[in-house]
Order: C-alpha cells, then structure tokens, then sequence
C-alpha cells in the first residue's frame, strides 16, 4: 500500500515551505561566495537579500501554528505592521548613515538580531509545546550577550563609552559565566512549577545582560575589531538556536552561516593581531594610551611643493590608508593622485591592514567605492618585504596599523600585533590633521622617524592640493 505525504499529515504547503527554504538556503550560498570579493560584494548582498525575502514570504503564506492554522491568518496585521515600519525604519537609517559610522550601524544592527533571538527565547520557554528547554535558554543567553554587548561596543565605537581596565572586571565575569551556568541546570534539573520557571528566565535575562556589558566593557584600543566579529558570530549561533526552537530550517541555516561567517572572521582576526582569544576576551588589551617615556625626537614637516616632486620622481610608492580616510572621505581625491602618479610613470599600490580603520574590510569597501582597481590592493604580509625598497610610502589617517611599537616596545599594550613596516621605506610621508592618536590611544614614533615628514591637515584637502600641486609640475 503506498502511503501518501498527506496520509501523514504533511500539507502541499509544508512540502512548498520547505523547498522555499532550500532554495533560500542555496541563494544565501550564492550570496556569500560572492560577497567574497569586493567586485562581485554588491551582487552578492541582492542574492543574500532575495533569498531572506523568499524565506520571509513562504513563512508568511504557509507557516502554520501549533493549532494548525496559518500565521498569517491569525497575526496578518501584526507582522504586516511590524515589517512596514522595521523597512521604512531600515531604510531611512541606511540611507542616512555616514560612511565612517558604518561599524557603529553594524554594531547596532547585530545588537537588534541577538534583542530578537532572546526575545523569541523568552516567550518560547514558558510554552508547553516547546520541548527544547536547554537550546531556549542558551538562546536566551546568548542572544542577552549578543546584545547587550553589541550595544556597548557600538558606545565604544561612537566615543560614547569608555573603557573600564579594572582588574576586578575579569573575576567578576567569571562569577557572573559560574552562576549563570549554575542557574541553567537548576531550570533544567528541577520540576519548577510555572512562575518559578518565568522568574527565573527573567532573572537569567538579566544576569546575560549584565555579562555583556561587563564583558565588552574592559576590551579597548585594538582588540575591538576581534569583539566585534565575536559578537557578529554570536547573534548568528542565537538567531540559529531560535530557529531550532520553531523547527526552522530557514533561521537555523541563515543562523548558522553568520555564526560560522563570524567565527572565521574571528580567528582571522586574532591571527592577523597575532592575539589569542582567551587573551583577548580576559587580556583587557589595548586602549589606556601608554604614553612611553622616551626621548620623541622632532618632528619634520614637508611642504605641498616638496611633496609633489618627491612623488613625481619616485619609481615606486606605496600608501596605507587607515580610518582618518574614510573620515575625510578622501577616497575620491586618492584615486585621482594614484592615477596622476601613474601617468608619470610611478608604480603605486595600497598596502591594507586588516584591522585598519573601524570594520573588517573598511578600507577595500572604501577604495572600492572609489573605483580604485582591486589588484592594487595588496595585503600587509605581501607588501611588508617590499617596502625597504619602496621610494615614498603615504601614510593615509593610519595610525596604529604602521606604529612600530607593536614589534620593538614589548611595554606597548599593542606590543605583539602585526603592522604595515612603513618605517623601513625610503621616505615616509604622513597625513593626519595634526598630533591625534589612533584607537588604541598610543603614541607612534614613526612620526619621529628621521625619515618621516609630516604633511599636515584633512587628508582629502591635502590630497587635493598635492594633486592641484603635481599638476602644475
Ligand atoms: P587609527 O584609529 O589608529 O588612526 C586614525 C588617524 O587618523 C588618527 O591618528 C587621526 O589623527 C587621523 N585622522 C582622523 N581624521 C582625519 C582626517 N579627517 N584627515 C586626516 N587624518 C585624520 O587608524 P588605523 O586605521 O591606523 O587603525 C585602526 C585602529 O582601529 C586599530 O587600532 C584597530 O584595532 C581599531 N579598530 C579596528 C576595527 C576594524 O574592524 N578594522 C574595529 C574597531 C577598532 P589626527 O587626529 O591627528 O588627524
């Protein structure tokens, strides 16, 4: 006897939802090989997008409840309203945000994912149907960490929070991470009657909350770019666990890629800073400004006129951008001196730190935006052996990432991290506004350096006026 899928109870609806979601899950693939390369990034977003968008209609039009009847039967205007002003919201904040606040709307955004993954844990728990107990409360607590830290970096991003060094902090997460594991298999082991069990999710919420304060609250200067992911990876493990709460393969796969996404790009990161994580997550790293007490040498300026001929009649330049060029939004006017440079015969090329300025890859998104060509961009490990014989190198709004502390001062808190060797060019040429520090608050003795020159002022007025300088050459 042949026993049909409907003999099963499983409606032509259910099989259509479900290949929905495979076909989701295949555009999040496409979408992800693409955002691999900066070319092909914007492509990739649309297939990644369509493939949400895909999983968000079939889960609208043929979801059903426990009761058996369709989602959006029963909560229609709800979730319309919901989704109208999330896009409208969405939208108008996207549209309006600054390139160089771009980390800080990251930040925010996967603050909002892990707010929703908790949020879903917490109504779940105290449903009778969800037989998940243990994945509802790791939701719940990871989802709590996830935003609360998300939000706390996205402070200290903006300026807006500081950092808190003191040594008590780490014992104190060590307290909070006993208890809340303490907590979970007390909600687990024992037969609790219904408000216990509501109480003490919301007592565990809290208890979450407060870790990833506390947790993102010591972690300063460099390190924040390895938090940052390791929160990003978070939110995508939450939103994965609460799509194991509601069965759904569309939110567990979309779950899981951001997870493994942001775990990758985790262990990248510590590698390229040359970090454990455990150092980084206890280490209280970076930040604090340690202001060594050595003899700083002077400091040398160099005039537009000197600097034009120095670059005209160079073979070979090399220029490190960092986040003072994407304040100064001077993407535009870099590309513009790179192709003047190039009409004379000078080789340029752009060396690119991974953790230079405030996002993994800000600097190939911002170059990119300025149609500079990819293969001029060329990473850290493979241009440092060329520098010694590197005519100029232009140091761009870079700051930490070419500061030779982290590989001669072990009394540096960046001591240990990788960077850009501009100091073993020929010449250096630095453009900042004047003596500001970098995140990590330290200071640079590249810029005491007997060959660096000083070229001071917003790094897209001067590079508009070397550019107006070189034409006139
Ligand atoms: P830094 O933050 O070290 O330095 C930037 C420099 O740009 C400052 O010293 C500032 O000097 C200068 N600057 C600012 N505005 C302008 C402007 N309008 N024109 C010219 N110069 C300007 O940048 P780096 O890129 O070298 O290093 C990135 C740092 O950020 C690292 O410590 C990294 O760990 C951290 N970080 C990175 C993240 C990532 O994912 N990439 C995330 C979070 C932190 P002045 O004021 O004198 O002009």
């Amino acid at each position: 006897m042949n026993t049909s899928l409907q003999d099963l109870g499983v409606s032509n609806g259910d099989v259509l939802l479900e290949i929905s979601y495979l076909v989701a899950a295949v555009l999040f693939v496409i979408g992800l090989k693409l955002m691999s390369h900066p070319e092909s990034a914007r492509k990739g977003n649309f297939w990644a997008a369509g493939g949400m968008g895909l999983a968000m209609i079939t889960t609208l039009l043929l979801h059903r409840g426990d009761d058996g009847s369709l989602i959006a039967l029963n909560n229609g205007i709800v979730i319309v309203v919901a989704i109208i002003f999330g896009s409208i919201l969405g939208t108008i904040i996207a549209r309006r945000i600054k390139m160089t606040a771009m980390p800080q709307l990251v930040s925010f955004f996967n603050a909002t994912g892990g707010a929703a993954s908790a949020l879903v844990a917490l109504m779940e728990y105290s449903n009778p149907n969800n037989t998940s107990a243990l994945v509802t409360l790791l939701g719940l607590v990871i989802g709590a960490i996830a935003f609360s830290g998300s939000m706390i970096a996205y402070g200290k991003l903006d300026g807006k929070i500081g950092d808190i060094f003191a040594g008590w902090v780490k014992y104190f997460n060590m307290v909070i991470m006993v208890i809340t594991i303490a907590l979970i298999y007390y909600m687990l082991a024992y037969d609790l009657d219904a408000s216990t069990q509501s109480a003490l999710a919301y007592a565990l919420l809290a208890i979450a909350l407060i870790y990833g304060i506390m947790f993102v609250m010591p972690i300063g200067g460099a390190d924040m770019p390895v938090v940052i992911s390791l929160l990003n990876s978070l939110t995508g493990i939450a939103a994965a666990m609460a799509g194991f709460i509601y069965h759904n393969q569309a939110m567990i796969l979309g779950g899981i890629f951001v997870g493994s996404a942001g775990s990758i790009l985790t262990i990248l990161m510590t590698k390229a800073m040359n970090r454990s994580l455990l150092n980084v997550i206890i280490g209280s790293f970076g930040g604090g400004g340690a202001a060594v007490d050595k003899e700083h040498g002077n400091i040398k300026e160099i005039t537009l006129s000197d600097a034009s001929v120095l670059l005209s009649y160079s073979q070979t330049v090399v220029i490190v951008p960092g986040y003072g060029l994407a304040v100064a939004q001077a993407q535009y006017a870099c590309n513009d001196l790179v192709k003047l440079l190039e009409d004379k015969g000078v080789d340029v090329k752009f060396a690119i730190h991974p953790v230079a300025g405030r996002m993994p890859g800000h600097m190939n998104v911002l170059l990119a935006e300025a149609d500079v060509p990819y293969t001029k961009l060329v990473e850290m490990d493979t241009i440092n052996p060329s520098l010694p014989n590197t005519d100029v190198t232009i140091v761009i709004g870079a700051n930490d990432v070419v500061n030779p502390a982290a590989l001669d001062d072990p009394s540096s808190p960046i001591y240990g991290m990788p960077i850009i060797n501009a100091h073993e060019s020929k010449n250096i040429i630095v453009m900042k506004r004047g003596m500001g520090k970098g995140y990590a608050g330290i200071e640079n003795f590249l810029f005491f350096n007997d060959k660096t020159r000083m070229l001071f002022g917003n790094a897209k007025d001067s590079i508009q006026a070397l550019v107006n300088e070189i034409k006139q050459l």
